[in-house]
């Protein structure tokens, strides 16, 4: 099964996609993931997405498309993958078709979470407020500002792609205001 995940920033990408990962056995990739762990550890791609990734803005597409095309080729990635967060363009998803084709693979849904803008802002700051209280250490973007900026980026950048799979006849839409569970099982119903 090849998935990939679409929503705003704070629509609960991240929870639903571990919940598919464990029903489906397949793994989460989470390009998010990807770039904070190469911030961390100070490679090359990390050291130049890190400033953008602060701000809330998008890291070049050339950067994420490499970290993509390289990711699943992995052995774990052979039998399926959920992708989240990518691709975040119009110009990703092109590069993910053309990708997939010379691969010969396909995919099988476009999955989107669609959540009320007004809660987003208040889950995010509730995710710092909990991460805080874990003892754990606060993403440098969970931010007014910087989600803001991740905001209008979702707004003008990624929007459209959730059109282009439209387009194409591959997405499916669930209620992402739900709760946890329901939007779970809404998820699986979607995908059949
Ligand atoms: P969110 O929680 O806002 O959905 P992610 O954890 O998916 O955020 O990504 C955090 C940041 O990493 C983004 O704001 C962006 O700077 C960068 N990033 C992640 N995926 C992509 C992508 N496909 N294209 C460009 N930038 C990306």
């Amino acid at each position: 099964m090849r998935l990939i995940l679409l929503g705003p920033p704070g629509a609960g990408k991240g929870t639903q996609a571990q919940r598919l990962v464990a029903r489906y056995g397949i793994p989460q990739l989470s390009t998010g993931d990807m770039l904070r762990a190469a911030v961390k550890a100070g490679t090359p791609v990390g050291l130049k997405a890190k400033a953008v990734m602060d701000a809330g803005g998008l890291v070049s597409d050339d950067i994420v498309v490499g970290i993509i095309n390289d990711r699943i080729e992995e052995a774990d990635a052979k039998k399926g993958f959920i992708l989240d967060g990518f691709p975040r363009t119009v110009a990703q998803a092109e590069a993910l078709d053309r990708m997939l084709a010379q691969k010969g693979l396909k995919l099988d849904a476009v999955l989107e979470l669609k959540v009320d803008e007004k809660a987003l802002l208040a889950r995010i700051e509730n995710r710092a407020r909990e991460t805080v209280a874990a003892g754990g250490a606060v993403r440098a973007d969970d931010n007014p500002e910087a989600f803001k900026v991740r905001l209008d980026a979702y707004r003008a950048q990624t929007a459209p792609v959730s059109a282009y799979y439209e387009g194409k006849g591959a997405l499916k839409t669930v209620d992402g205001m739900a709760p946890i569970d329901d939007v779970t099982a809404a998820l699986a119903k979607a995908l059949g």
